[in-house]
């Protein structure tokens, strides 16, 4: 990105009038958050996870938090649990990646762990480990299906983000908002939100993004990073999964494997946005897109229109998520799983009563 000072400055001092305060919808007890403070008040090190395959949500609250807690004084390392381990290419912006550190140079049992965004201890991958030896474990998170896998749950089921708590802690351990540390939460904000456009985007939504945005940020720059750019090879995976769409009884679904990505060298974390295009479909309430990873299994991405529950859908299939955006990882063929889903999402279907 490139850093215009002056327009930087221009809406910070615009926005002078912003209320700094971030509102607290009362969903964590204090206690818990007076317990938080303490646990890294007294900690010298914090060592920070978030979900596999982070997005921006994940990614921009650990990384957010991590700076606060570096100003403090605290070493911080922060990981995520992939065996391939690369931060995915549309979230290599966002600052502090200074701050990463492969799972295998994570601490082995640390004196305090924090998660981010990471609705089950599976979803910590690599890093399960780590997490159970760990002393202390503050869970940041937003998931309602998240049953608090720590020692501590800093879980708000309505936030529409992770970085919404991760604002709330910051501004709890008396951080400052700076441009660095806004990036990432903004990433996180947009991310969950669809750039403000999903049912979860409250009237707090938007008052925390005049927070971030009246530190400078650049919000097209970011809008741009995050969906408005790929490699041409993109183009290409995008035609043959659009090639091969099908429409049958209000699902919409479509697939890309591990060949159609070798063909032009395109990297699993590209496909994030093609579940975007399949959704829009007017006929269905429900999409899903099938992504082959690195290790030959299916990444499984659904979507709602809001009548059928994905998440209780991708539950029953070992995944999870919310109400109108969930997912899971199947192990058996693009047929196989399909019929798995279609199976159950009739049973979801049947107990909401027969709603499409
Ligand atoms: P995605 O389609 O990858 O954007 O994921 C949508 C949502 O589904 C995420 O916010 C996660 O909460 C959830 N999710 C995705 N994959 C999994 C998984 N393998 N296990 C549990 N939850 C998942
Ligand atoms: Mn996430
Ligand atoms: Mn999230």
């Amino acid at each position: 990105m490139t850093p215009d000072v002056r327009d930087g400055a221009r809406r910070a001092g615009r926005s002078s009038h912003v209320d700094r305060r971030p509102a607290d919808c009362g969903a964590v007890p204090e206690a818990a958050w007076d317990r938080a403070l303490r646990l890294i008040g007294q900690a010298d090190e914090v060592a920070l996870a978030c979900h596999v395959t982070p997005d921006g949500d994940a990614l921009g609250s650990m990384l957010a938090v991590g700076f606060v807690l570096r100003s403090m004084g605290k070493r911080v390392v922060a990981s995520f649990g992939d065996r391939h381990f690369a931060v995915p290419r549309l979230l290599r912006f966002l600052p502090g990646q200074e701050m990463l550190v492969p799972p295998a140079d994570f601490p082995a049992a640390p004196e305090l762990m924090i998660t981010f965004d990471a609705s089950t201890f599976e979803r910590l991958g690599l890093l399960r480990d780590n997490t159970a030896r760990a002393r202390e474990v503050i869970v940041l998170d937003h998931h309602p299906s998240n049953e608090g896998f720590g020692t501590l749950s800093l879980i708000d089921a309505k936030a529409a983000a992770t970085a919404m708590l991760a604002e709330q802690l910051l501004y709890r351990l008396g951080g400052r908002l700076d441009r660095d540390i806004a990036t990432c939460l903004y990433a996180g904000l947009v991310t969950d939100t669809g750039s403000f456009r999903y049912s979860s985007t409250t009237p707090a939504v938007h008052q925390m993004a005049a927070r971030l945005v009246a530190t400078g940020l650049h919000t097209d720059e970011i809008a741009r990073e995050l969906w408005d750019r790929s490699p041409f090879g993109y183009l290409k995976v995008l035609a043959s999964a659009l090639e091969r769409v099908m429409l049958e009884d209000g699902l919409v679904w479509t697939y890309v494997t591990r060949i159609d990505r070798a063909a032009y060298g395109l990297p699993y974390a590209e496909l994030e946005g093609i579940i975007d295009i399949v959704r829009r479909t007017d006929e269905a309430e429900v999409a899903v897109v099938l992504k082959e990873d690195d290790q030959g299994d299916w990444q499984v991405s659904t979507r709602s229109k809001g009548t059928v529950d994905v998440a209780a859908v991708c539950a029953a299939l070992g995944g999870g998520g919310h109400h109108n955006a969930a997912g899971y990882t199947s192990h058996d063929t693009v047929e196989e799983a399909m019929a798995a889903f279609t199976r159950e999402l009739r049973k979801v279907r049947r107990r909401s009563g027969g709603a499409s």
